[in-house]
């Protein structure tokens, strides 16, 4: 079986302060088969990490969309589509063969999903039913009823802003992940009700803030 977290985040998301080495260290120690680059709105992270990357260590281009509702997320895409309504950002990356998977869809304490939701399902490829920086269980058990109720695949994903974040969740299969999703066939591991990365978020917010 292969094991994927299909949401990392490098320093070119202002949020974060994974360097690209420390994004394939991380994802090494933590014996994953692949990771999927996914910065706000932007491909800038990819191209470092895959450079970095060993051979066993398949790095996918993807975006964490904005839309106009929750975050999506874009896998295997070569352009940042536009941020806007989720059916149009659908249909932007499947314009492009990539997938569509809804990031974090019920988190409420975060951007997330309230309209559309019947219209969204039928177009989407797939539901991110664990995220590990989910803090209430609920939301994470939401996406994947959503998503077992709706026929969609399952990933899972760290959701990683740190290294210590990178693998704490993650998307199994027993063939590449991006085929594995396109046949319904993946799995997740690991948990939500991580709060060390939220804090790490406000702790490197506040170090901004006082230019250290
Ligand atoms: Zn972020
Ligand atoms: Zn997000």
């Amino acid at each position: 079986m292969r094991r994927y977290d299909l949401q990392v985040h490098t320093d070119v998301s202002p949020c974060s302060r994974n360097s690209p080495r420390d994004v394939v260290d991380a994802a090494l120690d933590a014996g994953l088969d692949g990771i999927a680059i996914t910065d706000h709105d932007t491909l800038d992270g990819y191209e470092a990490v895959a450079a970095l990357a060993p051979d066993d260590l398949a790095v996918i281009p993807g975006v964490e969309v904005t839309t106009t509702q929750g975050h999506l997320l874009a896998l295997n895409v070569s352009e940042v589509p536009p941020m806007a309504d989720p059916l149009a950002v659908i249909d932007r990356v499947h314009d492009q063969g990539g997938l569509a998977i809804l990031s974090h869809p019920f988190d409420s304490l975060r951007e997330h999903y309230t309209a559309d939701l019947e219209a969204i399902a039928k177009r989407v490829d797939g539901v991110e039913a664990t995220n590990s920086r989910c803090v209430l269980p609920r939301f994470n058990r939401r996406a994947r009823s959503f998503a077992e109720s709706h026929g969609l695949a399952i990933t899972g994903g760290s959701d990683a802003h740190f290294p210590m974040e990178v693998g704490r969740a993650c998307t199994i299969s027993d063939r590449p992940v991006l085929e594995a999703i396109r046949a319904r066939a993946t799995r997740t591991d690991g948990r939500g009700g991580y709060v060390s990365g939220h804090v790490a978020t406000k702790l490197s917010d506040a170090l901004s803030l006082l230019d250290v």
